[in-house]
């Protein structure tokens, strides 16, 4: 069971924040999860100093309080594996199978995209992703100066990668090795980065071969798509005689950091390779697009038995209709139960457990996000009870997720308040006799909902952006 020992705070004086009296999701060294009441989270410098009771923090001054109670206390989320900016195409590729998805749709949509189109899109996938608690992201795209740009502006965590596929030639690994290079540790260190080949399928051994090595004399991880299903697991086999997680072992890329996303044609044979790999190998596992494109489900109990941390993801937008880690959580708990046909498998908590510490671990970001623990980041910043925000181009409404609906598309109804009550009897019947319409107390402006994008245009120097 996770550790209940209240940490002190350590240093007296003023704490930057002290969030009091909530539930505080608590994490154990074991997998462990459990939740401790009228707890409390104590800040400083940015960074987690105490999680400790209530009663402890009771006179300790702070900058500033924030009283939890009755509310959850959680780390943020982790979306172990996106492509921000396909917001632009949500709902325009549906109910067909990948090659169609991919080779019809969304690559002649790709290769239309402006920078400027991919800058929206990540600023409208951080609005999302802010909505939904997520705090930290890795990405896979291309023009991901853009994407380092919202990052920068949204006060998000991510690791960025700039993909690239063989057919591009050496100018692509190229490109992906400078990217890396330049924007680690930006924003304030928030952005780490990756090398990004596509995947085995389109990037040949040699390139992969060269990217273990970019990675090993550069210190940087490898962040690919790796047997996503089981017909990719297949075709390997009867064109290579391996697997598409035996290709990056032949290659190098095990003896690096690597984070594999989806991995649902992962087979038995596959778990002593990725066992032996001697640097971090974790696996993102995104539910709802392996349900739309009607794959099988990450064998999540395997790799957890060998040790290998399973984050919760959601792809980009076109394969997964939403950025949101919650839905991940709830679809991975049932694929799970219905794929090792046991209902212990996979709980709740486990599920809240993939999308913060495992995934944490997967991304080598474990120690300083997923885990309300002293040393680790506060996540707050501008997204703090953020509005829900997300991108409904118009392609197809009905497979796009409806969004609360939002002020000014409710109807409206007469204000309780909006004659000024009557102050005496008198004026009580003549108010009562005019047959006018009372007018409306006069408002200087209406308000609008401070939603997450508008928090984000008001950072944004873009003018497309700063106009809206
Ligand atoms: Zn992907």
């Amino acid at each position: 069971m996770p550790d209940r020992t209240p940490h002190t705070p350590s240093r007296p004086g003023a704490a930057d924040l002290v969030i009091e009296g909530g539930t505080v999701l608590v994490h154990d060294d074991h997998d462990g999860i459990g939740f401790a009441e009228d707890a409390a989270v104590v800040v400083r410098n940015g960074r987690i100093d105490a999680v400790t009771t209530a009663a402890a923090v009771a006179d300790l001054p702070a900058a500033e309080r924030l009283d939890a109670r009755g509310r959850a206390v959680l780390s943020g989320l982790i979306n172990c594996h996106t492509h921000a900016p396909m917001v632009l195409f949500r709902g325009s590729a549906e109910d067909l199978p990948i090659e169609e998805w991919f080779n019809e749709r969304i690559w002649p949509a790709e290769t239309r995209l402006t920078d400027h189109d991919v800058r929206l899109g990540a600023l409208l996938a951080c609005a999302e992703m802010i909505s939904r608690g997520v705090t930290t992201f890795a990405d896979h795209y291309f023009a991901m100066d853009e994407v380092a740009h919202a990052v920068e502006v949204s006060g998000l965590r991510a690791n960025l990668g700039w993909a690239y596929f063989s057919s591009m030639g050496p100018a692509g690994r190229e490109r992906s090795l400078d990217f890396a290079l330049r924007r680690r540790g930006g924003a304030g260190g928030r952005i780490t980065t990756s090398l990004a080949p596509h995947a085995p399928y389109t990037v040949s051994d040699a390139d992969l071969r060269a990217t273990a090595g970019l990675a090993r004399d550069h210190g940087l991880p490898v962040h690919l798509h790796a047997a996503e299903n089981r017909e990719q697991t297949e075709h390997s086999l009867a064109r290579h005689g391996r697997t598409p997680i035996e290709t990056p072992h032949r290659t190098g890329l095990l003896d690096v950091d690597v984070l594999i996303a989806h991995g649902t044609g992962i087979l038995e044979r596959d778990l002593p390779v990725l066992g032996s790999a001697t640097a971090r190998v974790g696996v993102a596992t995104a539910p709802r697009s392996h349900l739309k494109f009607a794959w099988d489900t990450t064998p999540v109990r395997l790799l957890r038995s060998i040790g290998v941390p399973v984050g919760l993801a959601t792809d980009g937008a076109a394969s997964n209709n939403t950025l949101d880690v919650w839905e991940s959580m709830t679809l991975t708990a049932l694929m799970q139960k219905a794929a090792e046909r046991d209902p212990r498998w996979l709980t709740a908590r486990q599920a809240l457990d993939h999308a913060t510490t495992q995934s944490a671990r997967a991304l080598g970001l474990d120690g300083q996000v997923g885990r309300l623990a002293p040393g680790g980041h506060r996540a707050g910043g501008p997204h703090r009870a953020a509005r829900p925000a997300g991108a409904r181009p118009g392609h197809r409404p009905r497979a796009q997720r409806p969004l609360r609906r939002r002020t000014h598309h409710r109807r409206r109804r007469p204000r309780p308040h909006a004659r000024p009550p009557p102050a005496d009897p008198r004026r009580a019947r003549d108010h009562r006799g005019d047959p006018r319409p009372a007018a409306r107390p006069a408002r200087s402006r209406p308000r609008r909902p401070r939603s997450a994008l508008r928090r984000l245009s008001a950072r944004c120097h873009c003018p497309a952006v700063a106009s809206r």
